[in-house]
């Protein structure tokens, strides 16, 4: 049973007809498409209408319900027209703003895979313009005048780069390593050394990937020691590859072993098989030129005499999210033949941001200052610094006495399962408002136009300015003092 009282508001609900008159005498609805306007007026509506009811059934449970939860009693003034369109105008403002849209990344990871990995060069994004609003030569041979190969817009120069043989993409490396283990070793075993047997995140785990490939997992040597003799004694007539894994994410230490890809290589020489590498990242800079740790290159893997090599394109490549696939002419070949390779087909939009990548790579130095990804990686411990100063300095000409910003030296990571050990020197902001905890500072920032996406560490909010851009600081700086000033 519902109460008079509420019965009586629900009544008085004004009628969805009156509520559409009512918009459209506003300015703000004169462009607004009207059945957005209807299924915002049901919407908001139907919640009133809920919240009625539930606070009739919140009351009767009072003894279960928990303490947190607020009995938002809903009066005479939340079913007033004004305000029901009011709520109205602040659903279309959001039904009529993308839904995905450009955040600022404060978080100290790089390869961000929840806030879209590589931000794309400029030259990369103007060759997606270019051919974005009008035909191109995608699969068409304009010398023969026929059908062409997808892949002939970035297959030389992959291999100019890598020195491969061949080459080809696909959607991304996930769907390159499912591709290539269907092909090379569809109801065959798969010979994987234990310690690289690794989950990468997002479900991608070695294992389910072999299955679901048709592959026969055969896991080798411990989790922390495998030699080459332990893949060799599990070779059999049923072997169809042997698979090095990157580790990505982890690193062992203390007591371990593993063999080289120039080992498991031999190995597969002596036996006639073929023999692949999921290098996860990939990269094509040496990161021992910037005091960083040596991390193999796609070409040093070429050197090894990988049979078949996978890497993604929007991981330490700074690109567009796709899987490159490099090795032998043959095997190549024979991927794509494979009728998934329709499934995981690499998008022209795609294929054009990551040939505008890869043209950069043919000078490492551009390379690296070009590709947002190379440079922020790279970055100087005081071009982050001057930037994180920046904020603190002007923040502080506001004289808001509410706000307090120290610059604090911690460090970031390159993320997206690239450069796993490595601590980036870095510097961040710690942020500060009187009568907000970290948490609520780091709610009302995720909350901000753009969002600000930062950390809290230690009971403070952290902005890490490796990853923010010159133009970004103002915009941190307005979103920190619009929270001081919304607590006013
Ligand atoms: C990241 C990663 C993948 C998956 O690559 P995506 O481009 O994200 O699909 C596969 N293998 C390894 C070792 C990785 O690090």
């Amino acid at each position: 049973m519902i109460t008079s009282d509420n019965q009586k508001l629900l009544k008085k609900i004004p009628q969805t007809d009156k509520l559409i008159q009512s918009a459209y005498k506003q300015d703000f609805f004169q462009n607004i498409p009207k059945n957005l306007v209807v299924s915002a007026i049901r919407k908001v509506t139907e919640d009133i209408r809920t919240a009625i009811i539930n606070s009739e059934q919140k009351t009767k449970n009072a003894e279960h319900s928990q303490k947190n939860e607020k009995n938002n009693k809903i009066t005479e003034k939340d079913i007033a027209q004004d305000s029901i369109i009011a709520k109205v105008k602040k659903l279309v403002i959001k039904k009529m703003s993308p839904n995905l849209k450009r955040v600022i990344n404060g978080a100290g990871v790089v390869i961000h895979t929840n806030l879209g990995r590589s931000p794309l060069a400029q030259e990369a994004i103007l060759s997606m313009v270019n051919i974005a609003d009008r035909y191109s030569n995608l699969e068409f041979d304009l010398a023969k005048g026929k059908r062409g190969s997808r892949y002939q817009a970035v297959e030389e120069l992959i291999c100019e780069i890598t020195g491969a043989e061949a080459s080809m993409v696909v959607n991304n490396n996930a769907g390159a390593v499912l591709l290539t283990i269907e092909t090379a070793a569809s109801q065959k075993e798969v010979i994987v050394s234990r310690g690289e047997l690794v989950e990468i995140g997002g479900m991608f785990r070695i294992p389910d990937i072999i299955e679901k490939s048709g592959g026969i997992l055969k896991g080798v040597g411990t989790t922390n020691r495998t030699s080459i003799k332990d893949y060799e004694q599990a070779i059999n007539e049923n072997t169809a590859l042997l698979l090095k894994v990157h580790k990505s994410n982890y690193d062992i230490i203390g007591f371990t072993k593993s063999a080289s890809l120039k080992e498991v290589v031999e190995l597969g020489k002596k036996y006639n098989i073929c023999v692949m590498e999921d290098l996860g990242s990939g990269t094509f800079i040496d990161f021992s030129e910037f005091t960083m740790k040596y991390e193999p290159t796609v070409t040093d893997s070429v050197k090894a005499g990988a049979d078949i090599i996978t890497f993604s394109g929007d991981k330490l490549l700074g690109g567009p999210q796709a899987g490159i696939i490099i090795g032998k002419k043959d095997i190549i070949k024979s991927i794509r033949k494979n009728p998934l390779t329709r499934a995981l087909r690499i998008d022209k939009l795609t294929l054009a941001a990551l040939e505008g990548t890869l043209r950069l790579y043919r000078d490492k130095t551009e390379a690296v200052k070009k590709i947002p990804t190379l440079a922020m990686l790279t970055a100087p411990f005081e071009l982050i610094r001057k930037k994180a100063e920046k904020l603190k300095r002007t923040v502080n000409s506001e004289k808001n006495s509410k706000v307090t910003v120290k610059l604090i030296t911690l460090a970031s990571k390159a993320g997206g399962g690239s450069l796993c050990s490595e601590e980036l020197p870095s510097s961040c902001a710690g942020i500060k408002i009187n009568g907000l905890t970290a948490g609520q500072i780091e709610k009302a920032m995720r909350g901000n136009n753009p969002p600000i996406i930062g950390r809290i560490e230690n009971e403070t909010f952290l902005i890490d300015f490796r990853t923010v851009a010159e133009d970004e600081i103002t915009i941190v700086k307005e979103a920190v003092l619009k929270i001081t000033k919304d607590l006013e």
